[in-house]
């Protein structure tokens, strides 16, 4: 399924990764959690590092990509402290050790002691240099944790957004691999609508309309040409694209929260209850 990467989404911009399938109400959802890397001409920055299950997939499209002639990996940047975006945090700092993590890099010294001096802070207009190209940190419209960077790559005005646009994909029809306008059978509205129900349980009690103003606000501002969720499929018609997605938002702000989990009795440490 992964035969399709690493996929070149926008000059110099790699998408590399693999899916995740996950069961939902008696259906099986292929989601990502994706990496990217955005070459430039002296260095190439890894954007987000994959579930932890993806690290030798992700070591080995990387290491594809250095032998084309790659820039080499001087600089990590992860958009958050959660599994699906940093998992492979040790694994890649210890594989590459020139490389430098870099965002809000709160906590990962608590884990990593002995990278600490290899974390520098980015805060929103900081900028990475990749030569030719740089990876700007900008500000995290949809996220779930107070830490979130988005990133953005101001030479082919590439938007990586963490947790935003995030959506699943149908495995039967194909969908692994494609960007969002080549999966023609996927339902983004819906799909959008799923993930916010699973995974971003805030958006039942926020105005998403203001988080969609927003979102606009900020594609406009740096005139966004291609997105690159880590979840969702790679959208290169932001015009088109990007108010699917909005809809599906919108329309899962207005419903209960379907609950995430099979009903399981949990005991007080909020352990599942061995069955009786
Ligand atoms: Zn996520
Ligand atoms: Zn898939």
């Amino acid at each position: 399924m992964a035969n399709r990467m690493p996929r070149e989404i926008a000059p110099g911009v790699f998408w590399i990764g693999d899916c995740l399938a996950q069961r939902h109400k008696g259906k099986i959802y292929h989601g990502y959690n994706a990496a990217f890397l955005v070459a430039g001409e002296t260095a190439s920055c890894l954007v987000e590092t994959g579930h932890p299950k993806d690290f030798p997939v992700i070591e080995r499209h990387m290491n594809e990509l250095f032998a084309r002639g790659v820039a080499p990996l001087k600089y990590l940047f992860v958009t958050h402290q959660e599994t699906p975006h940093c998992g492979g945090l040790g694994r890649v700092l210890k594989t590459f050790p020139d490389a430098i993590l870099c965002g809000d890099v709160s906590d990962y010294h608590l884990a990593f002691p002995q990278y600490e001096h290899r974390m520098r802070w980015m805060q929103e207009g900081d900028e990475i240099d990749l030569g030719g190209r740089s990876l700007l940190a900008v500000e995290p419209v949809i996220r779930d944790l107070r830490t979130t960077w988005w990133g953005f790559d101001t030479r082919e005005r590439v938007l990586f957004p963490g947790d935003g646009f995030a959506y699943s994909h149908y495995h039967q029809d194909g969908h692994c691999g494609l960007v969002a306008e080549e999966a023609v059978s996927l339902d983004l509205p819906d799909v959008s609508a799923v993930f916010a129900d699973l995974a971003l349980f805030w958006t039942k009690f926020a105005d998403m309309d203001a988080y969609c103003d927003r979102l606009d606000h900020l594609i406009e501002r740096l005139g966004v040409k291609t997105i690159a969720p880590t979840h969702g499929l790679p959208i290169t018609d932001v015009k088109a694209t990007v108010p699917k997605v909005q809809a599906g938002l919108k329309a899962a702000a207005l419903v209960p929260e379907s609950s995430t989990n099979e009903k399981v009795p949990l005991t007080g440490a909020g352990v599942p209850a061995p069955a009786a």
